[in-house]
């Protein structure tokens, strides 16, 4: 047994080990454990600092979550979009393919409950008819293995799949969606990554919440698969409690590229059974994106997106930097809360009216001071003309 399956082994998830270690009420912790089961491996239960921290909160189960039972067990309507088991194909060229129904660890706002925990959630029987699914739709040009987490999958069941998977001529990109660098790096090992090698292009879509999960290890797991020449992305959720602050937030995205892992996504929390407790106010969101923007590179700059409840995909949210358009101009703010104009130009043309731009289109000192307010208050066109003039 590999020391990655030792620490599952070794992971806190009984009723009676929930009692003991987090000291829950028995009953309340068998209704628990019968809504959505736990899973806290030693290496992540070390992270903890303090009862009810940034690391407890997404991993131990709360008693809370029995008073949301009226959520959705599938806000993204992946089994609607499931044209066969285990397959959801949403977006035309690119589908998700579920290859086991364990992770490294439950993560207690996890939006795929219903999917995820006893092996019985996902048949593993019925990979075939995914492989045959994707075969058939040469439109498919990009893979991206999920679960639970497919790095549970043995390295022998993982390469099985990764093998097939590259026999189909048109699956240009395979994905794996990890959580394993952050909740269980000891999974990436040399072996792992060798075997990896053979199947490029892969890439790692891998999830980091919090500032405290990089750790000397986790960096050490993300930094072999990008030797391995997997490029790592990580998609976090913006959760209460866990990462609503501008400042930890900043911390994460800038401590995340430091180790070559490219932020990617930042998700509102999804409407899930159980989990409403972790949901923030959208305009928090944009408050933190607010804070990032021009702050820190562009490269630590993940897209903020709510996955439409119902399965209508990701949808970008911007804070609004667009203070006004017409069909002459864009007046514009940058992260600063200063004001610019940038002038339009007709499609058809092909020479530049120079005589068009009237100033260098930065607003004077004054304007700006008077516009500062979040960015939320109009700028004045005629002001702006004067000024420009
Ligand atoms: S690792 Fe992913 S699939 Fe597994 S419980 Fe966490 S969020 Fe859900």
């Amino acid at each position: 047994m590999e020391l990655w399956q030792q620490m599952i082994r070794d992971s806190v998830h009984t009723v009676d080990q929930l009692v003991e270690k987090f000291n829950l009420d028995k009953k309340v912790a068998e209704e628990l454990d019968e809504f959505f089961q736990a899973r806290i491996n030693p290496y992540y239960l070390s992270l903890i600092r303090y009862p009810g921290d940034p690391i407890w909160l997404q991993c131990v189960p709360d008693k809370v979550e029995l008073n949301d039972m009226l959520g959705s067990e599938d806000p993204l309507n992946e089994d609607v979009m499931s044209p066969v088991p285990n397959i959801t194909h949403r977006y035309p060229d690119r589908c998700l393919f579920l290859v086991t129904s364990q992770c490294g660890m439950y993560c207690r706002f996890c939006t795929r409950k219903r999917k995820v925990g006893d092996s019985g959630k996902i048949s593993m029987k019925q990979l075939e008819s995914a492989f045959k699914y994707i075969e058939e739709h040469s439109e498919i040009r990009d893979v991206i293995l999920s679960g639970g987490d497919p790095l549970m999958l043995t390295d022998y069941l993982l390469e099985r799949v990764l093998s097939r998977l590259r026999q189909i001529p048109h699956v240009e990109i395979i994905r794996l969606g990890t959580k394993m660098p952050c909740v269980l790096p000891q999974r990436i090992t040399p072996k792992l990554c060798e075997m990896v090698k053979k199947y490029h292009p892969i890439y790692v879509n891998t999830h980091f919440n919090h500032p405290w999960e990089i750790t000397e290890e986790s960096i050490k797991a993300c930094e072999m698969l990008v030797n391995t020449g997997c490029p790592v992305n990580n998609q976090a959720v913006l959760m209460k409690g866990v990462n609503d602050d501008a400042e930890v937030m900043k911390e994460l995205m800038i401590k995340l590229l430091k180790m070559r892992v490219r932020p990617y996504y930042l998700f509102m929390a999804d409407e899930v059974k159980g989990a409403s407790h972790f949901r923030t106010s959208i305009d928090k969101g944009i408050e933190i994106m607010d804070h990032l923007r021009g702050h820190i590179s562009g490269l630590a700059i993940p897209h903020f997106v709510i996955d439409a409840p119902g399965g209508g995909g990701k949808i970008p949210m911007l804070p609004d930097y667009v203070l006004h358009k017409d069909k002459e101009k864009i007046i514009l703010r940058n992260y600063k809360h200063e004001n610019f104009i940038y002038h339009e130009i007709e499609e058809s043309d092909s020479v530049i009216d120079k005589s068009a731009h009237k100033g260098n289109g930065a607003l004077s000192k004054k304007d700006n001071e008077s516009s500062k307010n979040n960015g939320k208050k109009k700028v004045s066109v005629a002001e702006f003309e004067m000024n420009a003039n």
